[in-house]
């Protein structure tokens, strides 16, 4: 299975004015966990940021969880038609 496919980006909102763009707060560490708010110039954690959205996180993971479910039976349901599929061609030497 392709587990690309289920990758999706999330947009991480600012929990104070909605904004969508952030820049990490020291621009010689990009990696920096504090990033910051261009729109209104909010300081926030990473990790922060992500707990602010965590419900819009958990609603994309749900989604997730659900067309991985129905992949895994539909995976099942074709591997099932080939089985019986190739049976009637099944010789015994
Ligand atoms: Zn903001």
């Amino acid at each position: 299975m392709d587990a690309e496919k289920y990758n999706r980006s999330v947009t991480l909102l600012c929990p104070t004015c909605g904004g969508t763009q952030f820049s990490p707060v020291s621009p010689d560490n990009i990696e920096s966990e504090l990033q910051k708010c261009a729109s209104c110039s909010r300081e926030i954690t990473r990790d922060e940021l992500i707990r602010e959205n965590s419900e819009n996180i958990n609603e994309h993971v749900n989604e997730i969880k659900k067309e991985m479910t129905e992949d895994v039976a539909n995976e099942l349901k074709k591997q099932l038609a080939s089985v019986f599929k190739g049976s009637k061609f099944i010789k015994i030497k």
